[in-house]
């Protein structure tokens, strides 16, 4: 590996390794060859089948992290893409790939940061820290992923003081959006029971299908929550509803829903749960049920600090855009950090084209992320 390379080499490397979910085959190997010739003490983390990573530069001061995954979602139908999906081509400065954004190119650019930062800064580790958190599994189940490295750091009683996460976050251009939190997320399966029947006789059976299309109403128009300041309303939405055996002619006797609650930080998984309870016991006439609630991660918030502002002032003045903090869309692997590391902020490419065919990067975003990142180090650890 060069001294100084470029943000493109490396991700171009990391897409040629077919990593999906939870699959390594030799990026971790790649990230830990670049990261032992800066100076990084290595701790591969075998969880289950899952290959993590934890590296850390020096062991005082500060510890600033860099936190990402190296697996990737299936490529989907190789043949509906215009290059193929693992062969990290570059056509018109778009690099094409599956992981381009989410998020090789991002892990990339953290390593081409940490490079630069530390060619500059080679007195760096005898006052502050650098470490790199990254997990083979966050695309999948989560289990054997970040939790459990969080829980092997715990034990080491080893610190995260800030942790930037580089899931990509911007819309439009780069620069238009930072993660400062996400909101909660709650699975949830709800069982309708009626009584099973002949259709010629529906009063001798009770029919869930009936039943069910006035509750969904309700509940989803009832408001579980106005969020605040920085959190939209909780929204409950149903994911899957499935009755009967396909019989003409017999009336089901239960339905199954299954639904996620987004929540913000003004309801608690116990408290939506409960209020689901309060309204299916007030349904008239009575219904019964079985409700249960599978917590699937809390909402967490950076409301402000020294991480925060270093992000939001990098990206303005490397990009020119001033980013505008979001605790939208999905789940990532931030909302078990956050709770270790009270500043936790997600920065990284854009999200127009993850897990879809074509996922690409332009390659100048690739190294306008790596100056981010590296100014947000310069910005923390100014040089003494
Ligand atoms: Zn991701």
């Amino acid at each position: 590996m060069p001294q100084m390379p470029s943000p493109l080499e490396l991700a171009i490397a990391l897409i040629q390794i077919p990593s999906i979910t939870p699959q390594d085959r030799g990026c971790q190997a790649l990230l830990s060859e670049f990261l032992q010739n800066l100076g990084f003490t290595l701790y591969p983390l075998r969880f289950g089948e899952v290959d993590n990573l934890y590296a850390r530069l020096g062991t005082q001061g500060k510890n600033f992290c860099f936190a990402g995954h190296t697996d990737v979602v299936t490529a989907g139908d190789p043949a509906a893409w215009r290059a193929p999906p693992f062969a990290a081509e570059v056509h018109d400065g778009i690099l094409i790939g599956r992981g381009a954004n989410d998020m090789k190119g991002g892990v990339a650019a953290m390593l081409a940061a940490a490079a630069r930062f530390l060619h500059h800064r080679p007195d760096f580790a005898q006052h502050d820290s650098l470490s790199f958190l990254i997990t083979g599994d966050e695309e999948g189940v989560a289990t054997d992923g970040t939790v459990r490295v969080l829980e092997w750091l715990r034990a080491r009683s080893e610190r995260l003081d800030y942790c930037l996460v580089g899931e990509p976050t911007c819309m439009n251009r780069l620069g238009d959006g930072l993660k400062n939190g996400r909101r909660g997320s709650l699975n949830g399966e709800l069982i309708l029971h009626g009584r099973q029947g002949h259709v010629a006789y529906p009063q001798l059976a009770d029919n869930p299908i009936h039943r069910v299309a006035p509750i969904i109403d309700r509940l989803v128009r009832h408001r579980f929550d106005a969020g605040n300041a920085h959190f939209p309303a909780t929204s409950l939405q149903f994911t899957n509803i499935q009755a009967g055996d396909g019989f003409h002619n017999v009336i089901p006797g239960t339905l199954r829903l299954t639904f996620n609650f987004r929540f913000s930080p003004e309801s608690t998984p116990v408290g939506l749960e409960q209020q689901l309870r309060d309204r299916l016991d007030r349904e008239v006439p009575p219904v019964s049920y079985t409700l249960h609630t599978q917590l699937s991660g809390l909402p967490f918030l950076t409301e402000g600090g020294p991480l925060l502002e270093a992000v939001s002032r990098s990206v303005q003045q490397i990009t020119g855009v001033t980013p505008t903090p979001s605790t939208g869309g999905g789940t990532s692997d931030a909302r078990f950090i956050a709770l270790d590391c009270p500043q936790t902020v997600e920065f990284g490419l854009l999200s127009a084209t993850i897990h879809q065919v074509n996922e690409q990067v332009a390659v100048a975003d690739l190294e306008q992320l790596t100056r981010v990142y590296e100014q947000v180090l310069q910005t923390l650890f100014p040089a003494p």
